[in-house]
């Protein structure tokens, strides 16, 4: 069967330049927060060795997917890539559950804080997670793996901002709920945004059919081809974050000799009309499909008749 592998970018680079300057950002923070005893810069520091840690995660699943296959990983490791989105997803909604909850606890306390180092130390942090953002915008359209870093670091451009303006309104109205308050918003919008990848990455780590893929539409294509009978055990999955499989049983009738035509017409159709790469297909002649033990291992089970279409 072809295995026309996608080329990928190489996200390298993009990777090294995002965790240099975050581990320059928690550095700054970490000595801010010390100086000025701000326990939110504190907390934000902490919170953004963990980014460092996703970004690492995204990084090492993009380089795991590049290992070649061997015969005890016949797939080798591009299931990282999924690993690698499920646990970012899974990391930012904690982290905005305990951003949540540390907000709530702030409600009516008095603190002494001072907006201008926040304002000045959260203003870099903006800069910082924009530009992280932007190197993976590109990629976070096509590859659910780099979805999942590029969705962290806007995320987190969004809660420096919101830290600054908080700051800017303290300066002119000093209460002592605007912090927390933005904190809640923040947090609400973060998970809003997360949760389509959290259940996208779940669905694909149980081999859910990928989202772009409708599962109905390949069955009726296969179906409308003139040689084809009947289909069975049809499976379609994702192999990475960026390359999909599928498997099927074709029943064609006992005179038709013409198979390898069709193998090349299926393989063609498969790859280029629902992008999916890697293919096998099992040819059956009717009598053979009757004994199959993957008869009714489908959807959308047909009934196997012997009548031309
Ligand atoms: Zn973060
Ligand atoms: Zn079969
Ligand atoms: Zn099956």
């Amino acid at each position: 069967m072809t295995h026309q592998h996608t080329h990928t970018t190489n996200y390298g680079r993009l990777f090294g330049i995002g965790i240099a300057l975050n581990i320059g950002y928690v550095l700054l923070e970490f000595s801010f927060g010390w100086h000025i005893n701000s326990l939110a810069l504190l907390a934000d520091a902490a919170h953004n060795v963990g980014d460092v840690a996703g970004l690492l995660l995204a990084w090492i699943a993009v380089a795991m997917g590049n290992i070649k296959a061997n015969q005890h990983h016949t797939f080798a490791w591009k299931k990282a890539s999924i690993l690698a989105s499920f646990f970012n997803a899974a990391i930012l909604l904690l982290g905005m559950g305990a951003l949540a909850w540390e907000a709530i606890s702030r409600f009516g306390q008095v603190n002494n804080v001072q907006p201008e180092t926040i304002i000045w130390v959260a203003g870099v942090g903006v800069i910082i997670n924009a530009i992280t953002a932007a190197l993976f915008l590109k990629g976070s359209q096509s590859d659910l793996n780099i979805k999942g870093a590029f969705l962290h670091m806007a995320a987190d451009a969004l809660v420096s901002l919101g830290v600054v303006i908080s700051g800017i309104i303290y300066i002119f109205w000093p209460l002592s709920w605007l912090d927390p308050m933005m904190s809640l918003i923040i947090a609400t919008v973060v998970v809003l945004s997360t949760w389509s990848l959290f259940k996208r990455s779940t669905h694909l780590l149980f081999e859910g059919v990928p989202d772009d893929i409708d599962p109905k539409s390949v069955s009726d294509a296969l179906i409308a081809h003139p040689q084809v009978r009947q289909i069975h055990d049809l499976h379609i999955w994702a192999m990475s974050t960026t390359e999909n499989s599928l498997s099927v049983h074709i029943v064609i009738d006992q005179s038709d000799n013409n198979s390898f035509e069709l193998l090349k017409e299926i393989e063609e159709l498969i790859s280029h009309q629902f992008k999916i790469s890697h293919v096998t297909i099992q040819i059956e002649s009717l009598g053979f499909a009757e004994q199959c033990s993957s008869l009714s291992c489908t959807f959308d089970p047909q009934p196997l008749s012997g009548q031309n279409a």
